[in-house]
């Protein structure tokens, strides 16, 4: 599998870097997103190292989507919100900050204001919290 050793994502799926895992597989990782932009704000990213959608394999796209249903489902189930926003990032100026393909689930409630980054930390005690009842609501 390819690796970037300065790519923060890889240190997660190497275990050189922490992070709240949710699930993960052969080829996807899913864990909370350390800056939520609301409760439950999810990440999946393919094992294998790829900056992005165009140097993503469609293998490794059929995979990480068909995981992002059931992750979904029981984000769902977990975090109730109004709805649920998916959204991919490509290349600084769409908005990308870590070069490394992911795709964000982000629980939605009206009159929220739309944002798709914050710089403020979640609490780590929720992320952990969260982490592990939506690990436990894929069942
Ligand atoms: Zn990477």
């Amino acid at each position: 599998m390819a690796h970037d050793p300065n790519c923060i994502f890889c240190l997660i799926v190497n275990g050189k870097a922490d992070a709240h895992k949710v699930y993960e597989d052969e080829h996807t990782l899913v864990f909370m997103d350390i800056f939520p932009v609301s409760d439950g704000h999810t990440l999946l990213i393919p094992k294998d190292h790829c900056q992005d959608l165009f140097e993503a394999s469609p293998d490794a796209l059929a995979s990480l989507m068909a995981t992002s249903k059931c992750v979904a489902t029981a984000l769902r189930a977990v975090v109730e919100p109004e709805g649920l926003m998916v959204f991919q990032l490509n290349g600084a100026a769409a908005g990308q900050t870590v070069f490394h393909y992911h795709m964000h689930l982000l629980p939605r409630w009206v009159d929220q204001e739309l944002a798709l980054h914050t710089r403020v930390l979640g609490d780590p005690a929720r992320l952990a919290e969260l982490a592990e009842q939506i690990s436990t609501a894929l069942d």
